[in-house]
């Protein structure tokens, strides 16, 4: 048997979340059981672990959308005992049992194996959040995106996918503009390479005009909504936006004319439903370029107890950069 923070809905469809014992006959299907070191806390586990956004349908539900760990057995030929493995995506968390657990059984495919040079905390530091934000840099680049072509601005800079996007593109010597509605966090931004940071209340205060001055050569955006709609007139002709995340609302109000008079493109950006070798490369990319000793401070630890007030707080838009969960 095993600990797990185990999620359930009562007949008045409230959804609430307790520490259980959980008897090893339960694991969900796959070929890879997996002994948990830790997992992260993203935006969509906040979702999850409050019932919000409907992605949970099943209960009894385990959360917990990424976690990192190492093989307790394994029925496929890929994977041996003892091999550390990480997981992101594939709904996991959502649909089928998730990391918020000492122990989870998943399908071989959604694995995928350590990047040289990280152990399973380096890796869930950085987790969903991080690997969409190297997702979304490749894109930019493969867009034609290079430090010469001026300011990156990174909204919800403060976050997860915003503090490590932040991170790689320092290191990968871009000037990052770090947008955030929290500015005592403004030096910690600071201290992982924002060149310039920007009160979300002041950008967001600035009367909204069809085409705003060109200032940005690309955006990644993890915020959506208003946020979105003012970058998108202020984005430097041939520049590029990289929607990745919808923390300030689903909804975008825009005009088509950064489209059609500056040939701005609008990119989408998904971590879910990647395929494996776009993984990792990403991972190998990030292992590569990240300064996790420079991101130290902005790491938290809490136990499986802990998280159904750290839900609240990162929906609320509280939490400073990576929450890491210890399930044992
Ligand atoms: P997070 O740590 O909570 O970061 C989100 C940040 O957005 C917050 O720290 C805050 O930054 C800002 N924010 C929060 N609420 C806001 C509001 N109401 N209005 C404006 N800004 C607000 O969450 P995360 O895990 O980094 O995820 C960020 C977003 O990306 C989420 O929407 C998530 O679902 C999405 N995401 C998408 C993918 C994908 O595959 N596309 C993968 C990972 C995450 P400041 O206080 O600094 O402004």
């Amino acid at each position: 048997s095993y600990r797990a923070l185990v999620t359930d809905r009562d007949a008045d469809g409230k959804v609430t979340s307790s520490v259980q014992i959980i008897d090893n006959t339960r694991l969900p299907d796959g070929d890879v059981t997996v002994d948990i070191d830790w997992a992260g806390l993203n935006y969509k586990d906040g979702l999850c672990l409050t019932g919000g956004g409907g992605l949970v349908r099943n209960y009894p539900h385990i959360g917990g959308i990424d976690f990192a760990g190492t093989v307790r057995n394994s029925s496929d030929p890929r994977y041996k005992v003892d091999d550390a493995v990480l997981l992101t995506g594939w709904r996991v968390g959502e649909t089928h049992w998730g990391g918020y657990a000492e122990r989870a059984r998943v399908h071989a495919d959604w694995l995928v194996p350590l990047p040289h040079g990280m152990s399973t905390r380096d890796v869930m530091i950085v987790g969903t959040a991080g690997l969409t934000a190297m997702l979304a840099i490749d894109r930019l680049e493969a867009g034609g995106l290079t430090p010469e072509a001026g300011e990156v601005l990174v909204t919800g800079a403060a976050g997860g996918v915003g503090t490590i996007a932040t991170s790689l593109l320092t290191r990968l010597g871009y000037h990052v503009t770090a947008l955030s509605g929290r500015p005592q966090h403004a030096d910690a931004l600071r201290a992982l390479g924002a060149a310039t940071v920007i009160d979300r209340t002041e950008f967001l205060g600035q009367p909204d005009k069809p085409l705003e001055s060109a200032r940005f050569a690309a955006a990644i955006d993890s915020v959506g909504g208003r946020v979105l709609s003012k970058l998108l007139r202020q984005v430097k002709y041939g520049g590029q936006v990289a929607s990745v995340g919808n923390a300030g609302g689903i909804e975008l109000s825009t005009n088509v004319l950064p489209f059609i008079l500056r040939g701005v493109s609008l990119l989408g950006i998904d971590s879910v439903m990647q395929p494996y070798a776009t993984r990792v490369k990403a991972w190998r990319r990030i292992a590569l370029t990240l300064d996790l000793a420079a991101y130290a401070g902005l790491v938290r630890e809490i136990g499986l107890e802990d998280l159904p007030a750290a839900a609240e707080h990162i929906l609320a838009g509280e939490i400073k950069g990576r929450v890491l969960v210890r399930p044992r």
